[in-house]
């Protein structure tokens, strides 16, 4: 199947030309032709699939008969990221018609927004937060929105806006097409699209199963000794553009910090960061700038780098499906990467879960012997690893439980253990 056999526009079809697109990817093939027919959608299907074209597609040929300079379409999503993501596709896609969008989020002035508004605007792409703020002061109405799409609807819960997005689906006219895009379907989401869409078509992409061409593998080592693991393999191996994960903002910036010492281009992105420097730091490690990016699970929500040849679980992530999020970073869009995942004795039981989802061991690598780490490293471990501040005991007795369980963690078996060294 090619692009050729939807019968878009001639203008649309040099948009899929100028991203570079030459067969749709399945989420296309499935969700394109009910969504020109004018279908509502419950689309689930992870970052990487190729979703956004997947809607934005079928949503410019729709716009492209009608009325200009109203919003005719709203994109709801959960981060700044994303929605800035959505906002560059759609301008890369609508290139050579004579649409426009405008993307809306917090943390950065609104004068530009509200006067990209005033312009004129077909399409909306949104946070939650700001886009009620902007309706609050009428800098914009959604009584002419023929199409609502809320992508990454899981998210938006996990970030508690779905009071948010109800409150601005009540601003929409009853009578539209709407399409709900999310990784999972918690019941919460499960709720929230029966309530949003009217018989929709449910298009499903291997929603829980990471993108195929990753490989994965899983290194035994001690908590202080990750920093000169990952020393290690960013030296040994080909890594041309490698995603971080750290469990902590303060991991995050000072691991990026530490990799910078030693010679590496690294950069951190993070919550405590301003708009400017995220998109500073995403921006350099698109272009190549920075190699290495280190960064937080909320933080690295909807960052879309095409070419990221390896993702580093430094820290293990809390659930199977924060793996499957973080690890699709690479291998995106049919193409090949490799996911590495640092692990201590006490992550067995959250790496039998994740390999339960990927229906496949992770290989056991075998961990290189490492130069004795430095005093400074060691000190920034330390920090790291100190316990939190104990929440105050409650009178049940319940304090502690859980250390004690996690203690009990049954061991795994990395078959590679003889080469590891403290
Ligand atoms: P998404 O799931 O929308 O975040 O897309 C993931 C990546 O796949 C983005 O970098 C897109 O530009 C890319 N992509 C989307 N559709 C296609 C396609 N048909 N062929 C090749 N790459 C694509």
């Amino acid at each position: 199947m090619s692009f050729k056999d939807f019968q878009f526009h001639p203008t649309i079809d040099a948009g899929i030309t100028a991203c570079g697109y030459t067969t749709p990817t399945p989420i296309q093939k499935e969700a394109i032709p009910p969504i020109l027919a004018g279908r509502d959608i419950l689309g689930l299907a992870q970052t990487g699939t190729g979703k956004t074209a997947a809607f934005v597609l079928p949503l410019l040929e729709r716009l492209l008969t009608g009325p200009r300079k109203k919003v005719r379409a709203l994109i709801v999503a959960p981060t700044r990221e994303l929605a800035e993501q959505i906002h560059e596709n759609i301008g890369k896609m609508s290139q050579q018609t004579d649409l426009h969008s405008v993307v809306i989020y917090g943390g950065v002035g609104k004068g530009k927004q509200i006067n990209t508004l005033r312009a004129g605007v077909e399409i909306v792409v949104a946070c939650p937060g700001r886009l009620l703020d902007l309706l609050n002061e009428k800098a914009l109405t959604l009584s002419t929105v023929e199409v609502l799409v809320l992508d990454e609807a899981d998210h938006m819960f996990d970030k508690g806006f779905l009071p948010d997005i109800r409150r601005i689906i009540r601003l929409l006219p009853k009578n539209r097409q709407s399409l709900v895009f999310s990784a999972t379907m918690p019941g919460e989401i499960r709720h929230l699209a029966e309530e949003i869409l009217k018989n929709p078509v449910t298009v499903q992409i291997n929603h829980t199963l990471p993108a195929p061409l990753i490989s994965h593998g899983l290194f035994q080592v001690a908590t202080e000794q990750k920093t000169s693991l990952l020393k290690n393999i960013i030296n040994e191996r080909q890594m041309t553009s490698t995603l971080v994960f750290t469990r902590t903002k303060h991991k995050a910036k000072s691991l990026a910090l530490q990799l910078e010492r030693s010679g590496f281009n690294a950069a951190s992105i993070q919550g405590n960061l301003s708009q400017q420097k995220r998109q500073q730091a995403l921006d350099g490690f698109r272009d190549g700038t920075y190699g290495i990016l280190v960064a937080t699970d909320i933080a690295a929500r909807g960052i879309d780098v095409t070419g990221i040849s390896h993702v580093i679980n430094y820290d293990m992530p809390d659930t199977a499906e924060t793996y499957t999020h973080r690890t699709g970073r690479t291998g995106r869009a049919s193409r090949s990467g490799e996911a590495l995942t640092f692990a201590g004795h006490e992550d067995s039981k959250m790496i039998a879960l994740i390999e339960r989802n990927l229906g496949k061991k992770m290989t056991r690598e075998t961990t290189p012997v490492l130069a004795p780490q430095a005093e400074e490293e060691r000190r920034e471990e330390r920090r790291e690893t100190l316990p939190r501040q104990a929440p105050r005991a409650k009178k049940t007795g319940a304090a502690g439980q859980g250390k004690s369980r996690r203690d009990k963690a049954c061991a795994f078996d990395f078959g590679t253990r003889k080469t590891y060294q403290r």
